[in-house]
């Protein structure tokens, strides 16, 4: 069975037996926060357990690395609508240590993507067209750096509300929490 086909079984089932009565809630966040983390395995259920975050309770952005990397991308976009129109009044961003963006080089993906049919004249044209592939698909060295460098993007961004903006470190196997970064 497909893994697509496994999940709409168990869907049909979610929604006969009503199990989604636990998890009602509204659009706006009762912690009024907006969170930024990466999109690693380990942190689906271990992040919200570790924060006492249930459902509705806050915004959740997920990105590779927790990475702001570019002003005027969704990532920022997301934070902003949460502020500005869905009631969040204070921002997070949690890095976590063993990130897969953590010393990630772009020219393994690159070599990888080689492999995998995307041929040398494809970066060729993205080369010529100004996009530094290598640079936008960099990780970074030190994940509390990366943090700090997040949590200033966003405070530092033109469009910004006056409001906090914390940068924690998590760790991904007992979801002990570092402040790197406090915005009060
Ligand atoms: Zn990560």
């Amino acid at each position: 069975m497909s893994l697509l086909k496994e999940m709409l079984d168990y869907n049909k089932l979610f929604v006969e037996e009503e199990k989604y009565r636990d998890y009602e809630t509204t659009k706006y966040p009762n912690k009024r926060m907006v969170i930024l983390t990466c999109m690693d395995t380990r942190l689906v259920e271990l992040l919200p357990k570790a924060l006492n975050v249930k459902n509705g309770d806050v915004k959740i952005v997920k990105t590779a690395g927790a990475l702001v990397s570019h002003p005027f991308g969704s990532i920022m976009r997301s934070i902003l609508v949460a502020l500005y129109q869905l009631k969040a009044d204070e921002v997070l961003v949690v890095g976590h240590h063993d990130c897969g963006m953590s010393g990630m080089s772009a020219t393994s993906m690159m070599e990888n993507m080689k492999e995998r049919g995307i041929s040398n004249e494809t970066f060729d044209t993205l080369s010529y067209s100004g996009i530094d592939v290598e640079k936008w698909l960099s990780g970074f060295n030190k994940v509390e750096d990366s943090v700090a460098h997040s949590v200033n993007m966003i405070k530092n961004h033109p469009l910004m509300p006056e409001v906090p903006v914390h940068g924690l470190v998590i760790d991904p196997s007992t979801g002990k929490l570092d402040v790197v970064v406090e915005g009060y």
